[in-house]
């Protein structure tokens, strides 16, 4: 273990807020203006009330603006649209997230189209996903955005690597596939992305110089997908039961005790990406403040 790297997302996140507080100063003082987010949630999943509390707490923490409007579960979808486009249309907001997943009975997809892609700071918008695979982003995904900045941060350049991805959501897999690629610094890698379908995936993965894992399956990958100093990206946030009082701990999607000897950096969990993911929240947050002045 004494060789391989922990490739901390909270030491990345805390440069990240470090860098942010000019950039926040300057638009109070030049432009009068408090980033401002507005998160919606809709029924009770508890890991998304933990995701948005965590979020929101973290605007607070640099005196940002943030509101959670908390909707029931039998929300209808149209209420739901109407909740954004009166989001859509508030200056007190420069970013709208609606957290994922939704109740079974609301088209997520309509509910994504329907957020403003100039406050889409998830990056979902098929406007915002267009226009960062063709090279021009607006708002990048947070969680891929995040873990270009760690491989940056450790210096891990992807550059002629191979960088294999496992998973092709909208939200972290395909994104992540698509800035590995780019041909620009820190970037630059072959990419293969793999999913349910790939088959015999460790002859593919043992391949990777740089594997991410966003699979959502605990601790699937072993010593066995991985080759020797390969740096891993661990997406994976899972709850297993377990014996302690909230009867449940996190994973990740990569078994740590069985590959911590053989890689050359790989992320925590938690501590790892999930930081990240937040800090670029605010970033983009950050983002579209300053747009509006720009
Ligand atoms: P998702 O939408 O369920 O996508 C999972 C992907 O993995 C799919 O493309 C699926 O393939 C593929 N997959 C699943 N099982 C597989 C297997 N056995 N072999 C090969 N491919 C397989 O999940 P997601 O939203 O991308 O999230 C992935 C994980 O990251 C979850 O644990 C989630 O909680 C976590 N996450 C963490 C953060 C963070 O901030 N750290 C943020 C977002 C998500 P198909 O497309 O063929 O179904």
């Amino acid at each position: 273990m004494a060789e391989t790297n922990i490739l901390s997302g909270k030491v990345v996140s805390d440069a990240v807020y470090t860098a942010l507080e000019h950039r926040i100063t300057a638009l109070s003082t030049n432009h009068s203006a408090v980033p401002g987010l507005a998160a919606v949630i809709v029924g009770d999943d508890p890991a998304s009330q933990v995701y948005v509390r965590n979020k929101t707490r973290r605007f607070r923490k640099m005196n940002l603006h943030s509101e959670t409007i908390r909707l029931p579960e039998n929300t209808s979808q149209q209420e739901l649209l109407s909740t954004i486009r009166t989001l859509n249309n508030d200056p007190v907001f420069h970013g709208i997230l609606v957290q994922l997943p939704l109740p079974k009975h609301i088209d997520t997809d309509a509910v994504i189209h329907a957020i403003t892609p100039e406050k889409d700071v998830d990056g979902f918008h098929p406007e915002n996903l267009g226009r960062l695979t063709a090279g021009k982003p607006r708002f990048i995904p947070c969680t891929p955005k995040g873990i270009m900045r760690i491989l940056e941060h450790f210096d891990i350049d992807p550059a002629g690597k191979h960088a294999v991805v496992l998973g092709r959501s909208n939200i972290v897999g395909r994104p992540m596939s698509i800035l590995l690629s780019q041909k620009q610094s820190y970037s630059n890698a072959t990419t293969t992305i793999c999913h349910s379908g790939t088959s015999d995936l460790r002859t593919i993965t043992t391949q990777a110089d740089i594997l991410i894992a966003a699979l959502g399956v605990p601790e699937m990958i072993d010593d066995s997908y991985i080759k020797k100093d390969a740096v891993i990206i661990d997406v994976g946030i899972n709850r297993v039961p377990d014996k302690s009082d909230k009867g449940y701990k996190l994973v990740g999607d990569v078994n740590f005790n069985a590959v911590q000897d053989i890689a050359a950096g790989i992320t925590p969990v938690p501590g790892g990406v999930g930081p990240m993911t937040i800090a670029m929240l605010v970033e983009n947050t950050v983002e579209a403040t300053e747009s509006l002045f720009a």
